[in-house]
């Protein structure tokens, strides 16, 4: 749960106030009845860049936000879950497609949406169902009919140049920072 409340998910009363809990550092809404302090943290989306003969995979968003936007497919991280189960389970909802992740990609952070991103490569197994409703469009596109001009984040336009870049050097990184600044590690 991200959003403020108006009421105790625990006892139900309506008496919350903000307030800084003893031993913390942040102001958080608190429940004057039973104690309940709501914490609200990042949530986590994950996704995968996949690669197939030198295509990529894309969607175009059926729904807002970024309705007729383009990017590949990622979605949020539900509880019990890793983030590699997430990032497969979202291609397969979006897109119809069953893919082997490769490794991780870009972990980006997104503060002022309260959002983190973990991005993987990952490789095309098969399509092995329909694309869900998220999705009106889903295509491999080619390096060179990649609709820059029409995606839905920066993020996913830094990614996906990133990883045409690195392709040419033959050596993919491992990103990590915010969506405009980070840092490229090397592993090989
Ligand atoms: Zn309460």
């Amino acid at each position: 749960m991200n959003q403020p409340i108006r009421y105790c998910p625990q006892c139900g009363s309506g008496d919350i106030s903000l307030k800084v809990p003893g031993g913390d550092h942040v102001s958080r809404q608190v429940c004057g009845g039973c104690g309940y302090i709501h914490y609200r943290n990042p949530t986590v989306i994950a996704g995968c860049l996949i690669e197939r003969d030198g295509k990529y995979l894309f969607c175009r968003r059926a729904i807002e936000p970024m309705k007729g936007k383009w990017s590949f497919p990622a979605g949020f991280m539900e509880n019990g879950e890793t983030a590699e189960e997430a990032a497969v389970r979202e291609v397969l909802e979006e897109t119809g497609a069953k893919v082997e992740i490769l490794g991780p990609y870009s972990i980006f952070s997104v503060p002022h949406m309260n959002q983190v991103y973990i991005i993987y490569r990952a490789t095309l197994i098969d399509f092995v169902a329909e694309a869900g409703p998220e999705s009106d469009k889903v295509v491999f596109i080619g390096e060179e009919d990649i609709p820059w001009d029409d995606i839905t984040y920066p993020a996913i336009i830094q990614i996906t140049s990133r990883y045409l870049e690195e392709k040419g050097k033959g050596k993919f990184g491992l990103y990590t920072g915010s969506y405009i600044t980070g840092a490229v590690h090397q592993f090989s």
